[in-house]
C-alpha cells in the first residue's frame, strides 16, 4: 500500500513537471510563432504597399475561423488564412493543384508567386500573403480603398469590420501580443458572483441567462477585460445602459445594467485590459433611464462568431481565471 503510494506519488510529480515543461514551452512556440507572422506581414507589406496590420487582422480573423470548422483543413504554415483551391487556381481550372501563375490567371484563378521561385504555391505563407495583397492592391491602397477590397474577397459586413478592428488594435499596440485580459470590477471593491449560466430566472429577459451577473455597489468602476474594439454602446429595455467590445480572438464582451459610461468612450475606441468603462448599476427594464428595477450587478456575457454565425457562451471559469490572475499581479507589485 506504501509502496504504491510513493509509487502514485512520484508519478503525479513526474506530470506536473511534465506539464509546467509543456506549457513555458508552448509559450515559447507561441512568441516564436508570433515573429515569424510579424515578419511575413512586414514582407507584404515592402511588396503590395497594404500596411501589415492589415495582413495581421486578416491572418488572425481567418485562424480564428478555422479553428471552429472542421471542414477547413489545418493549416500547414505559420499563417492561418485559407484559400479555397478553386479559388486560387480558377474555378473552371481542372488542376486543383496548379502552380503556373499564367494558367492560374487564364482560369481567373487569384494564386500568385509571392517568394520569386516560380510557383504560385497555394501552401506557401509568402504565397498567400502576396496574393491576397495583391488582390486587395487592385482596389487600392488607402483604408477606405482596403474596405471595399476586403468586403470584394469575403462579402460579409461583420467579417469585414471584425477585420478592420483587429486591424486597428495590432496598429494602435503595434504588437500581435493581446492576448490578455482582467477581471471587469477592481480587486479592492465587494463583489460576488456565481455561477449562473443557463438560469431562466436572470435578468436581461432573455429565455436563459446568458452571462453572469456580478452584484457590486452602485458607481464600482467597470473595466475593459480585453484589448479589444467597442463595438456597441447604448441603451436596451432589457439591458439598460451597456456595452460591447470585440477583442482580437473574436470574443464579444458584453456589459449590462452600467449606471453610465466613462466620459468621451465612443464606438470604434480602442481599449485595453483594467480600462475603465463604465460603473455598476441597475439600468435596465424600461425606456432610457430606468434604474432601480433591481439590485444593482455587472451583467457579463461573451459571444463568439464564427465567420458565420454567433453564439453565446459561458464567461464563469474566464472570470474566475482573471480574478485570479489579477489578484497574483496585485501581489506581485
Ligand atoms: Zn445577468
Amino acid at each position: 500500500m506504501r509502496t504504491l503510494f510513493i509509487g502514485l506519488f512520484i508519478v503525479s510529480f513526474f506530470f506536473s513537471n511534465v506539464q509546467a515543461a509543456f506549457s513555458t514551452e508552448n509559450e515559447k512556440d507561441e512568441k516564436t510563432l508570433r515573429e515569424e507572422r510579424m515578419s511575413l506581414y512586414k514582407k507584404a507589406e515592402a511588396t503590395t504597399h497594404i500596411p501589415w496590420y492589415y495582413f495581421a487582422g486578416i491572418d488572425q480573423y481567418e485562424r480564428q475561423v478555422r479553428r471552429t470548422h472542421k471542414d477547413i483543413p489545418h493549416e500547414k504554415g505559420a499563417l492561418g488564412i485559407y484559400i479555397e483551391p478553386s479559388r486560387w487556381v480558377g474555378p473552371m481550372n481542372p488542376h486543383k493543384e496548379a502552380q503556373d501563375e499564367t494558367v492560374i490567371s487564364l482560369f481567373g484563378g487569384i494564386g500568385k508567386d509571392g517568394n520569386g521561385d516560380g510557383k504560385a504555391d497555394q501552401y506557401d505563407d509568402e504565397d498567400i500573403l502576396y496574393t491576397i495583397g495583391s488582390y486587395l492592391q487592385s482596389y487600392g491602397i488607402t483604408p477606405p480603398q482596403i474596405k471595399i477590397g476586403l468586403w470584394q474577397y469575403y462579402h460579409r459586413d461583420r467579417t469585414v469590420s471584425i477585420i478592420l478592428g483587429h486591424a486597428k488594435l495590432f496598429k494602435t499596440f503595434s504588437t500581435l501580443d493581446l492576448d490578455h485580459h482582467a477581471f471587469p470590477l477592481p480587486l479592492n471593491a465587494n463583489f460576488s458572483y456565481k455561477n449562473t449560466w443557463g438560469d431562466a430566472r436572470g435578468w436581461g429577459g432573455r429565455r436563459i441567462h446568458e452571462g453572469t451577473d456580478i452584484f457590486a455597489n452602485y458607481s464600482v468602476p467597470v473595466r475593459s477585460t480585453c484589448y479589444g474594439i467597442v463595438e456597441m454602446k447604448g441603451w436596451n429595455r432589457y439591458g439598460g445602459w451597456r456595452l460591447g467590445i470585440r477583442d482580437v480572438n473574436n470574443n464579444y464582451h458584453y456589459f449590462a445594467h452600467l449606471n453610465g459610461f466613462t466620459k468621451d468612450l465612443e464606438v470604434g475606441q480602442v481599449v485595453e485590459p483594467g480600462m475603465v468603462v463604465g460603473g455598476v448599476g441597475s439600468t435596465g427594464y424600461g425606456p432610457p433611464g430606468t434604474s432601480g428595477k433591481f439590485p444593482p450587478h455587472l451583467h457579463y456575457g461573451m459571444y463568439k462568431d464564427n465567420g458565420r454565425t454567433e453564439w453565446s457562451f459561458d464567461p464563469y471559469s474566464h472570470l474566475k481565471m482573471w480574478e485570479r490572475s489579477d489578484r497574483q499581479k496585485a501581489k506581485g507589485n
